[in-house]
């Protein structure tokens, strides 16, 4: 079978069973047994094993047993949570896999790069990660980047093998896999797959998802570090204080325990980690994959959003719409063929030559389909011309040629097309004539149009010169291309405004076709455009007073991306800058969140960014701009709950040993509500929907803490309410009900109940009726599960027998009811409160 023609989809599906998937077998699997490892370190695990054998040393059995049967399910909460995350996380591992484009069945298609295998044919672009071992059949300029293999960085050249070559494949006609494809375009059959390939056999891997820490998580951990120290030390003074006041040392123990049980600040990381693993995966399914989580939670401090022009805020569906020659134009619309004079032929004759013929540039494409319909049938399109060379498009020169040779004639041919600047100089035209076509480029531009210049020249000379500036180009016409706005991005921009985000246009493109687009899609325009090459001749302060107006940079080179991101950075702005070549890596990786278009982005601007938009669309980040927002809201109200929440439990340990009372909450209280608690932070909280005008105020200060003064205020103000009420609870259960039992049993449903309220007057902080709540499901079945798990306890007589719980008469039943409201009036009353004050 013929290697160049690739494989057909049954043979490659034939192949992958035989051979098995092309990657790496994973470095560390966390397998069960690690998880269930993980579980059994909980601290929480540790502290309830110590109370059952307390409570076996006491005697008492069924103590001891129920302590067992909350073990289990504490064991299986922190499984399935953990189990969620990690699928999670594998799945974006999937999405973040590299892609490799392949031909099956005599097409190109992009596959999954694990779904490769040995005698498929790959094409490589410049940036590919090379999917696999290949060996080279066709190569222009190819050159890789093999440092993951060698650790040499320098990039080396490649060469295609001779069709008829017979000797074993040379190092230099191989690509390996994992290196990088840095220049040029080759064409290869695969010969080595997953673990066989040089890569696979030093057993290196590639990490693709990381989960470094953010200024965040290092607050959340000192925080969670001295809450624990605290929490130690107030358990050991308690437990001491108990057994010395009263010389029983097991209940003092006990006592100890069970308060720190309550007071183990654990669910803070397990928070943090949820809401940004599940942030991660809700941004998935908006076809948004994180690659670094931590960005998720970033993006909501946005303040400058950097963004291509061509395919991000346009569709990057080009069309070719008019046509320039000699002071002449020409629309191209729905009219019959012979509708276009002959005068306007060469100039698509030759945009089509100075094009590839199997083009992936949607410009050159347009192009190619224009020249397919208009020029069919005449003698300008030469599909039996054979190319000679190119010259490809470069720093620069905006500007490539192609150079051909026809059947019949001696002499080469040269087409080349590209910035209407580049090829005005290229043709080395008089200074009125210049003039002239500048004119017009200009008065398309401001059309919104995408204006190429093309030229031609003939060569007869034998060596082909070095740079396109040696041959005698002609100038042929102007060619004007429609890329339109996306139909959602007005909206999208709108929304940014809104929401105090800077969204600045970053292209390449001239700077009338710029501005006409930057209108279109409702960017401010008042600062006009700033130039690539104005822009070098600005030096750092000048550039900073440029920068407080200027939304749209034109004729900008992707290594001048990295200056205004630094630019950017430097005013103190939070930046997310948008790239798909080679060369924005530098400043995706500088931006503070780099994002990476996932259809038209190379892997290396993949590998570089933080988040890529599968999708291309401007409009996909503006609602990661909305979900990072939700994150950091979310995690402050399901702080503020964790500490109010804490602190009736401390009150209760403490307030027993102050006041001579008998201890009010044992270990299956705590648990009982361990329950609510860790269930209610991380689920109901993370699910919460963003608060109604959350878009219409500006991001957040970038310095803006996660635990500051007015949060912690909230929560001490709640908390204090709450242990309020549930002391109340138990002097008039005692009173009410004369046994110690009573106080216990009013004390525990206040609490429990009071939980319960906390949650719902922390789940929006928005004033009520600004628009409808969204139905939080989670909170629902929370609310189901502890009504009927509190009902249990207070009805059944072995479940209360359990909870040392009186039995509960209408009289204590009406004064839970009273309490219950009262401390939910109170922290929906501190909540309206802390929303007055700001
Ligand atoms: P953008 O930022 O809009 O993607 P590019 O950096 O891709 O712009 O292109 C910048 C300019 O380079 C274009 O306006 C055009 O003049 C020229 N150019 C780009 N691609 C080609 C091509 N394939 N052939 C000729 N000229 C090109
Ligand atoms: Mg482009």
């Amino acid at each position: 079978m013929d290697k160049r023609s690739g494989l057909s989809t049954p043979e490659a599906e034939a192949r992958l069973r035989r051979d098995g998937p092309n990657e790496l077998p994973a470095a560390a699997q966390s397998g069960a047994a690690l998880l269930l490892w993980e579980v059994l370190r909980e601290p929480m695990f540790l502290l309830l094993v110590a109370c059952g054998a307390i409570y076996l040393a006491l005697g008492d059995r069924n103590e001891a047993l129920m302590l067992l049967g909350f073990v289990l399910v504490v064991i299986v909460m922190t499984f399935v949570q953990k189990r969620r995350s990690q699928a999670a996380l594998e799945a974006l591992r999937d999405l973040s896999s590299p892609r490799a484009l392949v031909m099956r069945d005599g097409k190109p298609v992009r596959v999954p790069g694990k779904t490769l295998v040995a005698g498929d044919l790959v094409l490589l672009a410049e940036g590919d990660r090379v999917p696999a071992d290949i060996e080279l059949l066709e190569a222009s300029y190819l050159t890789v980047d093999e440092s993951l293999l060698t650790g040499e960085s320098q990039p080396v050249l490649k060469q295609a093998r001779a069709a008829n070559d017979t000797e074993a494949a040379t190092a230099d006609q191989r690509c390996y896999s994992g290196s990088l494809v840095t220049q040029g375009t080759a064409q290869g059959c695969v010969v080595a797959t997953g673990p066989r390939s040089a890569l696979g056999r030093i057993g290196a891997s590639l990490g693709s998802i990381a989960m470094d820490e953010t200024p965040i998580q290092r607050e959340t951990g000192r925080i969670v570090q001295r809450l624990a120290l605290a929490g130690a030390s107030i358990a050991l003074v308690l437990a001491l204080g108990w057994a010395l006041s009263r010389g029983d040392w097991l209940t003092g123990l006990l006592a100890g325990l069970t308060l720190a049980m309550a007071i183990l600040p654990e669910e803070l990381p397990v928070v943090l980690t949820i809401f940004l693993g599940l942030g991660a995966w809700r941004l998935a399914r908006e076809q948004v994959l994180t690659r670094r989580i931590p960005a998720v939670e970033l993006l909501g401090a946005t303040t400058v959003l950097c963004v291509d022009k061509t395919g991000t805020l346009t569709r990057n569906q080009m069309e070719v719409r008019r046509l320039w020659v000699d002071g002449a134009s020409f629309e191209l619309a729905d009219q019959a063929v012979d509708a276009m004079a002959h005068a306007f032929h060469p100039v698509l004759e030759y945009a089509v030559l100075s094009s590839h013929r199997r083009a992936f540039d949607p410009m050159e494409a347009a192009i190619g389909a224009a020249g397919q319909r208009w020029l069919q049938g005449s003698e300008h399109l030469h599909a039996d011309w054979t190319l000679v060379s190119d010259y490809p498009l470069s720093r620069e020169l905006l500007a490539m040629s192609r150079v051909w040779r026809s059947p019949d004639q001696r002499e080469l041919l040269v087409a080349a097309k590209g910035a209407p600047e580049a090829i005005v100089d290229l043709c080395h035209l008089p200074a009125s004539q210049r003039q002239h076509i500048a004119e017009q480029v200009a008065a398309l531009a401001a059309d919104g149009l995408r204006v190429l210049g093309v030229a031609r020249a003939v060569f007869a000379a034998k060596a082909l010169p070095p740079i396109q500036h040696d041959f005698d180009f002609e100038f042929v016409g102007l060619v004007a291309l429609e890329d339109p706005v996306r139909a959602d991005v007005p909206a999208a921009i709108a929304e940014c405004r809104a929401a105090g985000i800077r969204v600045a246009m970053i292209t390449g493109d001239h700077p009338a076709t710029a501005l006409a687009i930057a209108r279109q899609a409702g960017l401010q325009v008042q600062g006009g455009p700033l130039s690539g090459t104005e822009l070098d001749t600005l030096d750092d302060a000048a550039l900073a007073e440029r920068l407080r107006d200027t939304q749209v940079f034109c004729r900008v080179r992707p290594e001048q991306k990295l200056r205004l991101v630094q630019a950017f950075r430097a005013r103190g702005d939070v930046v997310a800058m948008t790239g798909d070549g080679v060369n924005d890596a530098p400043a995706l990786k500088a931006a503070h969140i780099g994002v990476a278009m996932g259809g038209r982005g190379t892997d290396v601007a993949r590998e570089a960014a933080d988040l890529v938009l599968l999708n291309d669309d401007f409009g996909s980040l503006v609602t990661t701009i909305r979900y990072g927002r939700r994150v950091f809201a979310n995690l402050r109200k399901a702080i503020t709950f964790v500490l109010a929440a804490h602190l009736p439990i401390i009150g209760l340990a403490l307030a027993p040993l102050l006041m001579g009372w008998p201890l009010i909450l044992m270990p299956a209280h705590i648990l009982f509500l361990q329950l609510v608690i860790d269930p209610a932070c991380s689920i109901v909280f993370e699910a919460e929907a963003l608060e109604p005008g959350a878009m219409h105020q500006p991001p957040r200060p970038p310095q803006a803490r996660l635990f500051d003064a007015a949060l912690v205020q909230l929560g001490l103000a709640q908390g204090v309410g709450l242990l309020a009420t549930v002391l109340a609870g138990y002097l008039l259960g005692v009173q009410q009900g004369g046994s110690d039992d009573a106080g216990r049993t009013v004390a525990f449903a206040v609490l429990v109940l009071g939980n319960l309220g906390l949650i719902q007057a922390n789940r929006s902080w928005a004033a009520r009726g600004a628009a409808p709540r969204a139905v939080n499901a989670a909170f629902r079945w929370i609310v189901l599960g502890t009504g009927v798990l509190l009902a249990l306890a207070l009805g059944v007589g072995q479940v209360a027998a359990l909870f040392k719980f009186s039995a509960a008469s209408a009289a204590l039943l009406a004064l839970i009811a009273a309490l219950a409201v009262a401390s939910w009036a109170w922290c929906t009353a501190t909540v309206r409160l802390l929303r007055q004050r700001r």
